[in-house]
């Protein structure tokens, strides 16, 4: 098989563990005779897969009991309406850091009274707003704590005076998170916990029922919840390698472990960008992300964009290509891309600065 360091924004790498798992599942599922997307979802051994998993993700992030969790089809697009709908009365206020964010809004301003708190929009979304006030009468404050576009992150848990309620799609996994001061996380599985086809909710159930809005039975959280997320039908081959990613998380030492390991790979990462006079990183310094990052040809250097792209395909690096809004390149260094991965687009970064010094 081809060799190749994949920075793709996601679906993107998997545990090469995870990998193997699910193929060896879809020639015999633990010993069923039968590959792992033909057995019953009503069968013990199916029953076994999902209580590890939501075993793993109550270990794994320490979910209090109050807080239940959901696998749901939709991605974390269907979230953004979700959320509206289920937690909506009377207000709802948004950070907006990026294009999701603002997909989250819009969808919950076609539900009722949402409102922009504070954005990054001016500056194509390159910082974390601070310093602005979270009204007391909200029904919820919504965050997107990792914007994968603009590689921008909220790390750290902050304190919030309404229910607070995050888009964790693309960090969730990659650091600690203190579960009892949101209200509600979602996020589509495909960028750090398994592959797209999955969606996870983790979210505390004292916030539901709470809304006198007619609920649509698959819309309802509760529906979900009771049907212990097989109401219908759930996406099982995902949920598998859902649970195999998180295997290797545990394995690994947990998300704390893994956390150390982020911090170690995105360091590197952007010493390199800030040495390296050829590029130069979009995202405001204390808001960069640990889990994209983005970068441009330094001022001068513009003209060389094609042809680092071109320079690091021919050296296996695939998707580090920026996202179409935003241009330059984007590493994806998601928890399952090795260090060696991102030591080998420095290397990359490092030769093509000789070629043009
Ligand atoms: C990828 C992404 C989404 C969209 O997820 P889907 O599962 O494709 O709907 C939403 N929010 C963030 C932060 C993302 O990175």
């Amino acid at each position: 098989m081809k060799k190749v360091y994949n920075f793709n924004a996601g679906p993107c790498v998997l545990p090469q563990p995870a990998v193997d798992a699910a193929i060896e599942a879809l020639k015999d599922f633990n010993g069923t005779g039968m590959p792992v997307i033909s057995v019953s979802h009503r069968s013990k051994e199916w029953d076994a897969v999902m209580d590890e998993c939501r075993g793993l993700w109550r270990e794994l992030l320490h979910i209090p009991e109050e807080y239940e969790i959901l696998f749901l089809g939709g991605g974390a697009s269907l979230q953004f309406l979700m959320v509206a709908m289920n937690l909506l009365e009377n207000k709802a206020g948004y950070l907006e850091t990026g294009v999701w964010a603002k997909k989250a809004l819009k969808e919950a301003k076609g539900i009722g009274n949402a409102v922009c708190i504070a954005s990054s929009a001016d500056t194509t979304y390159n910082y974390i707003p601070k310093g602005y006030e979270i009204p007391k009468d909200l029904d919820y404050f919504h965050i997107t704590t990792n914007n994968t576009i603009y590689g921008t992150e909220i790390k750290y848990d902050m304190d919030c005076p309404v229910n607070l309620v995050a888009d964790m799609s693309s960090d969730i996994m990659s650091r600690p998170v203190d579960v009892t001061k949101y209200a509600l996380i979602y996020g589509g599985a495909q960028k750090n916990v398994g592959p797209a086809g999955v969606t996870f909710v983790i979210v505390r159930k004292d916030v539901l029922g709470k809304v006198t809005r007619y609920l649509p039975t698959m819309l309802d959280y509760r529906t979900h919840i009771d049907g212990g997320s097989m109401f219908n039908t759930p996406p099982v081959f995902s949920i598998y390698v859902m649970n195999e990613t998180l295997k290797w998380v545990k394995g690994l030492g947990g998300v704390e472990a893994i956390h150390k390991m982020n911090l170690e790979k995105a360091q590197i990462l952007y010493d390199e960008i800030d040495r390296n006079p050829l590029f130069v990183g979009t995202a405001a310094k204390e808001d960069r992300s640990i889990m994209n990052v983005c970068f441009v040809m330094a001022p001068g250097y513009e003209e060389l964009q094609d042809e680092f792209l071109n320079f690091a395909k021919a050296h296996g690096m695939v998707g580090v290509k920026g996202h179409r809004s935003v241009g330059g390149f984007r590493a994806s260094i998601y928890n399952a891309c090795p260090k060696s991965a991102v030591q080998a687009l420095i290397d990359c970064m490092q030769e093509f600065e000789k070629m043009h010094k």
